[in-house]
Formats: structure tokens, sequence, C-alpha cells
């Protein structure tokens, strides 16, 4: 087994909703369970056009026995089975699922690149994984710390994954 982290985010219909079906779809898959999940923060759009609603961000950290390109496919399926559109670029969406890290795994292949190439850049993801490693020793992805003016715009929620 492996463990792997996957951040989700949704700004379109019912986020919390769609986030939690998102755990489920998730410790459903099979060789696969959900170990933990981050509480839910609410972020404004990043790179969106104006206008576009604030999001429901979140980690979760799973252990699995599926390889990395097949938990990535299984997460495309599971937005799409959620209604995911991409109509352009940073759309609006139901959810999003990204593969942060996977134990074991570096590649920077285009349809798949772990750890998630953006990832170090975006508070919406470092803080719900700061609370998953309080130590910041990820698998694979030492966390960097989280710029503390970007900090200030990932609010946390009352809002519970499951
Ligand atoms: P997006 O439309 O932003 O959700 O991007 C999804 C596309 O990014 C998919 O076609 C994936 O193959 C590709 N991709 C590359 N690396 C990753 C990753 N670590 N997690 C999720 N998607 C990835």
């Amino acid at each position: 087994m492996a463990e792997a982290v996957i951040a989700l985010g949704s700004n379109l219909g019912d986020r919390a909703g769609n986030l939690r079906a998102a755990v489920q779809a998730l410790d459903a898959l099979p060789q696969t369970a959900v170990l933990q999940c981050s509480g839910v923060y609410e972020t404004a759009p990043v790179d969106c056009a104006p206008g576009d609603g604030d999001y429901l961000n979140a980690a979760v950290r799973l252990e699995t026995a599926m390889p990395p390109a097949l938990l990535l496919g299984a997460c495309l399926g599971i937005e799409a089975s959620q209604g995911r559109q991409r109509p352009f670029r940073n759309a609006p969406r139901t959810l999003d699922l990204d593969l942060i890290l996977y134990e074991g795994a570096a590649q920077t292949d285009p349809w798949l690149t772990v750890p998630h190439p953006r990832a170090a850049a975006r508070a919406f993801v470092l803080v719900p994984l700061w609370e998953l490693y309080p130590d910041g020793a990820a698998p694979g992805f030492p966390l960097p710390a989280v710029p503390a003016d970007a900090a200030d715009g990932v609010r946390r929620t009352d809002l519970q994954l499951r």
C-alpha cells in the first residue's frame, strides 16, 4: 500500500455535498481507503473570471494499492460522474480532484505530474496539507511554509467532509 494525497475543490452547485460525495467515492475505490480528511476551507478563486464563486477546498490522505495512473484516472471519473465540465481553462467546477503526492512516485508527464507542480504555490492546497502533516513531512513533498498574506485568504469553515 502507498500513501497518497488528493486535494479537492468545488465552486459550483452544492459545494460541500460535492466534496463529501467525492470522499465517499474515493473511499469506495478498489484497494483504497480514506485515512484522514482535512477541514473544509473557503477561498477566493485564483486566476478566474470576475464574479466566479468562492471555492470550498480540502485535502484527504489515502492509502491505496492502485498505481498512480489508475488513481488519477479514477479521480477524473469521479469528477465526470459529478458533472465536471471543462468549457475553458479555470472554469467554475462542481468538483476538482488533484493528485498532490503519491508515496514513492515522482514523474513529470503532462498527463500526470507528481508531486503536483502547482501545489507548492497554492495556499488553498498547502493549508489543508499542513493540517494533515503538522510536522511538514508529507511523503516525497516536504511542505513549504504558507506565505502569511496568502494564508489569510484561506478561511476555515465549520463544515466537515464526513
Ligand atoms: P484540470 O482540468 O485542472 O483538473 O486538469 C486535469 C488534467 O491535468 C488531466 O488531464 C490530468 O491528466 C492532468 N494532470 C497532470 N498531473 C496531474 C495531477 N497531479 N493531478 C491531477 N491532474 C493532473
